[in-house]
């Protein structure tokens, strides 16, 4: 049997260990084990890459803990403005939707995008023109709400703060996913609601194909969680499979120079998680800690959330 695996992310930042309570840490981890069972059991009955990240994410977008889809953060109007994107690693091909609003699962609308238009990346109205063209799920406002982030929201607006900050600590709670499947084919995904109390349209990193997100059967899929005006200009995603293309570095080593190097470097915090394609999988990050697992074919699953 080919080797085969998946790897998904709940966001990066100061998780710490002090701070969290036991039953916060069963919640989380009980949330990544479900998106990863769910996406390694279609790889293993033999689907595809892409179907896997897809459904993964899905399930972390369903989970009011995460930053993305139900549980997203609100921007400056307390609305909710929904950021992803997926890529195919064997055709190259990508969808990303970005400012989209009252999306149920933002990660469909991308696939959907990338299966079904002749375009890589739709925004705004259009992109929920689009969605609404092609029968994707929309939810109402209230679907959108949780105390816990309205509440960041709140803060935010009275102190004046654009934050990724999560009550006085930073967090990044978007969330990825990255394939390989039994047929050689890498995908990665990820999607997000940016960051509390966003304005002027602000997009982050996750749903720009390159920088939050990346996939190319010849080296690596990547999916990112950090600063996005950093991760945007230090186009991290791509960096780490060009590094293995034109490099020859092999994952470990490329994903540790990005992310332990570079974009400590750039003063950037954040990580990601790689998986390529002999299935070998890493997950960097330089803040605190970050939600993450990962499944490889014929080992038990493995749940990480400190350092
Ligand atoms: N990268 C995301 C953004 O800047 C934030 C995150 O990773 O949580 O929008």
């Amino acid at each position: 049997m080919r080797k085969f695996g998946i790897a998904v992310h709940g966001g990066a930042g100061t998780i710490l260990q002090d701070k969290m309570t036991r039953e916060k840490e069963d919640i989380y981890t009980q949330a990544l084990r479900e998106a990863l069972t769910v996406g390694y059991v279609i790889i293993e009955k033999g689907g595809n890459a892409v179907d896997a990240v897809e459904a993964a994410i899905r399930c972390l977008e369903d989970n009011p803990c995460f930053n993305a889809g139900r549980g997203a953060v609100f921007n400056h109007e307390g609305k909710h403005e929904l950021d992803a994107s997926i890529m195919d690693g064997k055709f190259l091909k990508a969808g990303a939707i970005s400012c989209v609003k009252n999306i149920k699962n933002p990660i469909t609308l991308a696939k959907e995008v990338m299966q079904h238009s002749e375009h890589v990346f739709l925004c705004a109205e259009g992109a929920e023109e689009f969605a609404r063209w092609r029968g994707i799920a929309f939810a109402p406002d209230e679907y959108f709400f949780t105390t816990q982030r309205y509440e960041q929201w709140q803060h935010a607006t009275a102190n004046e703060l654009m934050q990724l900050d999560h009550g006085g600590e930073k967090k990044f709670g978007t969330v990825g996913a990255v394939a390989l499947d039994q047929q050689g084919n890498l995908a990665a995904a990820t999607s997000t609601g940016g960051i509390t109390n966003k304005r002027f349209g602000r997009v982050g990193d996750s749903p720009m194909i390159g920088a939050g997100t990346y996939a190319n059967n010849r080296t690596c899929a990547v999916s990112c969680t950090g600063h996005g005006e950093y991760f945007i200009r230090a186009v991290v995603a791509y960096d780490v499979a060009a590094l293995m293309e034109y490099k020859d570095m092999l994952l470990k080593e490329a994903t540790d120079l990005v992310v332990n190097h570079k974009l400590v470097e750039f003063g950037a915090e954040g990580g990601l998680i790689a998986i390529d394609s002999f299935g070998n999988i890493e997950m960097p990050f330089n803040s605190k800690g970050m939600y993450r697992g990962y499944w490889k074919s014929a080992e038990e699953p493995v749940i990480a959330i400190y350092k």
